[in-house]
């Protein structure tokens, strides 16, 4: 089938149809303005409000961000709580930290999950970084303030809340816990005030951490607490979806709910120089000759084993079935028309196996070749806690995100994210069955919508107070294609 011509980068548009803020430095972040010469323009419809939320977001980070007079309030406070009952609520700056766990993939959708939140609840958003591995792997987003915590040793500057490491499922602290302990009533618990409260929304979370997503926590006991600190591992924007008191403005902002992440992500997530560098290096040498460009992930994950060899037909049967690439018997034969000239195929793996393979079938560095094939890195591993993974990373999931057409494999929220960026649905490598690849003609499927998915939805019918199913409890959240568990905005 003939897809549609790739219409093309537009560099004009520096703030990506208004989504971006005018209002910052070119130098210290060029790929903020920059990205437009390199990846095509949207096709998913900004609305006016979401502008006006983000401009009205930034208004308030200028003025509750780290280095204010607001922020050295809020935190005096969290040092020396109030104890004379004063509603906290009513104080000028609340705050949303969020704290870092696991791949870069998944923590930059629980990253634009949490800053959906701040924005329904006018909390001020705070990257706590726990080490060095998120340095110098973004820009920051918000101009005239820093989206990052101030942790130095000063003690005067040093924040209040010590040790977040140890804020895992079952702290004392955090909601569940205290939910626990006035039997999962709202209205009990929020007798009790809290200068601080810990939400965790990893995959392992219980029933009463699950009530983050019920209206009479956030109304009540969750509105009233001036701290929040988060952790999560999954894309949870759904789950706000959720929410009745947050279903008017979410409606705004996002008419057309199946672009969250695209919108957010291009808004919040902008390689920092060290990270630009690589991405354009990589264009250069890979897809800026290239006719059509093709982008292909492949995870290998530990819960869905598969061998190489099945692996790699699997591939093979979905580029070839889907017309993405051509038969290596027929591409020379074709070498004259247009339709199959000079396409590159860049490769995101940890493994170079499949790259290898597949540039061996094209006929290696043929100068007449019609298929060249590139891999930037193959790290063999996947270390938790690496600057320099992270950064790699991040240019690979920016790089793909260029690409006219993508392969992404099944429930990778590395897949996710270059997906949203691009904005353009991929072509999902199916999760294998029992160690087999799925039937040549099963082997990818188009995503249904280029929305992530979240991987662990609360499943807690709030009104019932008892399970649930997420996936059918409003029309625009159901299960997904790639991950049946999970749900997603469509
Ligand atoms: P997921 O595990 O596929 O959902 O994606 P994550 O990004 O959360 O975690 C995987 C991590 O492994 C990444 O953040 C990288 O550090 C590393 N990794 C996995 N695949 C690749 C790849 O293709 N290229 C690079 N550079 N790193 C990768």
């Amino acid at each position: 089938a003939a897809r549609p011509l790739a219409t093309v980068p537009d560099p004009s548009d520096r703030l990506l149809g208004g989504l971006l803020s005018p209002d910052l430095d070119d130098r210290s972040c060029l790929s903020r303005y920059g990205v437009a010469a390199y990846r095509r323009p949207s096709m998913h419809p900004l609305s006016s409000h979401l502008v006006s939320a983000l401009r009205r977001y930034e208004s308030l980070h200028r003025l509750c961000g780290p280095g204010t007079p607001a922020y050295s309030r809020a935190v005096q406070r969290l040092r020396a709580p109030t104890t004379n009952g004063s509603d906290p609520s009513s104080e000028e700056c609340s705050y949303l930290v969020w704290t870092p766990t696991a791949g870069l993939g998944n923590q930059i959708l629980s990253l634009t999950s949490a800053f959906l939140y701040a924005l329904l609840t006018d909390r001020t958003l705070l990257l706590h970084r726990g080490g060095d591995d998120l340095d110098d792997v973004f820009c920051e987003p918000f101009p005239g303030s820093t989206w990052l915590l101030p942790t130095n040793n000063n003690d005067d500057a040093s924040f209040p809340i010590r040790d977040m490491k140890r804020l895992t499922i079952g702290a004392p602290e955090s909601l569940g816990s205290v939910l626990g302990r006035h039997d999962g009533s709202s209205s009990s618990a929020q007798q009790q005030q809290q200068p601080w409260m810990y939400v965790h929304l990893r995959h392992d979370y219980k029933a009463h951490d699950r009530l983050f997503f019920c209206d009479d926590v956030q109304a009540g006991l969750l509105r009233r607490v001036p701290w929040l600190v988060t952790m999560a591992d999954n894309y949870f924007a759904p789950g706000l979806f959720l929410v009745p008191r947050f279903e008017a403005q979410l409606a705004r902002m996002f008419p057309r709910r199946d672009a969250v992440f695209h919108h957010l992500g291009r808004y919040l997530f902008h390689p920092s120089n060290t990270v630009w560098g690589m991405v354009t290096r990589y264009h250069g040498s890979y897809f800026a000759r290239a006719h059509e460009r093709v982008g292909v992930q492949v995870r290998m994950f530990k819960w869905a084993p598969i061998s190489v060899d099945e692996l790699y037909a699997q591939i093979l049967s979905c580029v070839h079935r889907e017309n993405i690439l051509p038969l290596p018997g027929i591409s020379t034969a074709a070498n004259t028309t247009t339709r199959w000239r000079n396409k590159a195929v860049v490769f995101a793996s940890l493994y170079s196996d499949f790259s290898d393979r597949l540039r061996d079938l094209y006929g290696g560095d043929d100068k007449e070749e019609v298929v060249s094939v590139f891999q930037p890195s193959h790290l063999g591993a996947q270390h938790f806690g690496d600057r320099v993974q992270n950064q790699k990373a991040f240019a690979e999931m920016t790089l793909l995100s260029f690409a006219d057409v993508a392969v992404t494999t099944a429930a990778s929220t590395f897949g996710y994210v270059s997906q949203g960026l691009a904005g353009r649905r991929p072509w999902v490598l199916a999760r294998p069955d029992h160690g087999k690849a799925p039937p040549p003609g099963a082997a990818c499927r188009m995503a249904p919508t280029v929305e992530p998915c979240f991987h662990s939805p609360p499943n807690y019918d709030c009104r019932a107070n008892a399970r649930g199913d997420s996936g059918k409890t409003v029309r625009y959240i159901r299960h997904c294609d790639d991950f049946p568990q999970g749900v997603q905005l469509v």
